[in-house]
């Protein structure tokens, strides 16, 4: 933990080199992504830094000045404990802005707000009822599946509780998407939904500060988390992995909790934005060559999902004004919701590139030509390790997914037909009728 509240209290392996030498490319993005964040900031911390650690080693290492300063005796001894304290503090300073710094953007994702995300692919298409729709919340309400008042009573405003069927569709949802996503090779599991205050912030979470998403366990030091990403993006934390065992596929079930600070309003009617959730999510750690192809990856499996749900949606390049910091590039689904007259998100894939492993240290050793292999035993050379990719893509986020279904399979008399593959997960249940 920091000394100062203001210390960052970890050392992220940011690569100011870099920063240095591509200030425009940065300049640009960081407009581009609307961040606050200053890379020529950084990169006057930086010249700083370098300074003061050429000092510091010359003060510690240079023979002649040390005899110099030797007579001086503790002299010397002072002037090397100023000058550590003034490099940690230069240390500390280009942490904390270098951390501020948003990733890198997709050169193909489109440059904008919101407004400029760019449609990929649509599916299916709006098929017309024919008679007047309910939105989401008139047919729980009539079907007696969605209870905000007893939430409000013992949580708070947007704590809900599922009944009946919505109970038993939340758990068949997460049920169908598990193992969806362990047939196709993800190990499956469950996580902590309480995690250590660092370690959400190794994943580029904010856990404190006036716009914060998360809530918190103070005394105990720990978060909850907002999604299953970040315990498992924390498996590998300050480990080497040999090339060979990536790409490492794993997916979790887990709740997620969000204070959705600031985000009131018609946009969050009902289930559509609540403070506690369940999400199955998957998880990928890659080599830099194979990120691109597992974000695709992620995104046919996700496209596979909502098709088999039977959803029409779209699929969307999100702009560089819409992606959080850790995101190099993002493809949201946004699924077709009748009753609410609009297109809502039910999905989000994301390639973070090296942003997470190089806060979380994760790292892969590169497997190395056969020709090569008798000098490594001889141990002449050793392989330096890189960074791995991270990418993170939901499986199914449970609220809408229950809007969605709720809304596109409504019929005139007020039932609602459950989606086919839903059905061995609720035994046997085809439609949800009036209890
Ligand atoms: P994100 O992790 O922010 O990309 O969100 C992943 C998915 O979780 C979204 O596509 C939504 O389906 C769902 N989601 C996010 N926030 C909420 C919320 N407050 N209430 C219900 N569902 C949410």
């Amino acid at each position: 933990e920091p000394a100062h509240p203001d210390r960052p209290f970890f050392k992220a392996y940011l690569d100011f080199r870099f920063v240095k030498s591509n200030l425009d490319l940065l300049r640009k993005n960081v407009k581009d992504r609307n961040s606050s964040a200053d890379p020529d900031v950084v990169a006057n911390l930086y010249d700083d830094w370098v300074r003061l650690l050429e000092e510091l080693e010359r003060g510690k290492l240079d023979p002649e000045k040390r005899a110099e300063l030797v007579d001086q005796g503790k002299a010397l001894k002072a002037t090397l404990a100023v000058l550590e304290a003034e490099f940690e503090l230069a240390e500390d300073a280009l942490q904390r802005e270098g951390q501020k710094l948003p990733n890198l953007s997709h050169p193909e994702a489109p440059v904008g707000g919101e407004e400029a995300a760019r449609l990929i692919k649509e599916v299916g298409s709006r098929c017309s009822m024919g008679f007047d729709v309910k939105d989401h919340m008139a047919i729980g309400q009539a079907l007696d599946l969605i209870d905000f008042e007893t939430g409000a009573t013992v949580s708070g405003a947007k704590f809900v509780y599922l009944r009946r069927a919505a109970a038993l569709l939340e758990m068949a949802l997460c049920n169908y998407a598990m193992q969806k996503v362990a047939a196709k090779g993800f190990v499956p599991m469950t996580t902590p939904d309480l995690v250590r205050e660092s370690v959400l912030t190794k994943c580029g979470f904010q856990p404190r500060g006036e716009n914060t998403q998360v809530y918190s366990v103070r005394e105990m030091g720990l978060c909850l988390t907002g999604t299953a990403e970040v315990p498992l993006a924390a498996v590998y934390m300050d480990q080497i992995i040999p090339e060979e065992q990536l790409p490492i596929r794993l997916a979790a079930f887990g709740h997620c909790f969000r204070t959705e600070a600031g985000s009131a309003g018609s946009a969050s009617r009902g289930l559509y934005r609540v403070h506690q959730f369940s999400k199955v999510e998957m998880f990928v750690l890659s080599t830099p060559a194979q990120s691109e192809a597992m974000l695709q990856e992620l995104c046919d499996i996700e496209e596979e999902i909502f098709t088999e749900l039977g959803l029409h949606f779209q699929m969307l390049d999100m702009p560089t004004g819409d992606l959080g910091a850790p995101a190099y590039r993002k493809i949201d689904i946004e699924a077709w919701m009748p009753g609410l007259q609009r297109y809502g998100e039910i999905s989000s894939a994301s390639n973070c590139t090296d942003y997470q492993a190089r806060r979380l240290n994760i790292r892969y050793r590169p497997s190395v030509p056969d020709v090569e292999e008798s000098k490594l035993s001889k141990g002449l050379r050793k392989v330096p390790t890189e960074f791995v990719h991270t990418l993170n893509a939901t499986a199914c986020a449970v609220p809408r997914l229950i809007v969605a279904i709720l809304e596109n399979f409504q019929k005139e008399d007020g039932s609602v037909i459950i989606p086919e593959p839903l059905r061995p997960y609720m035994g046997g249940m085809v439609c949800i009728s009036v209890p």
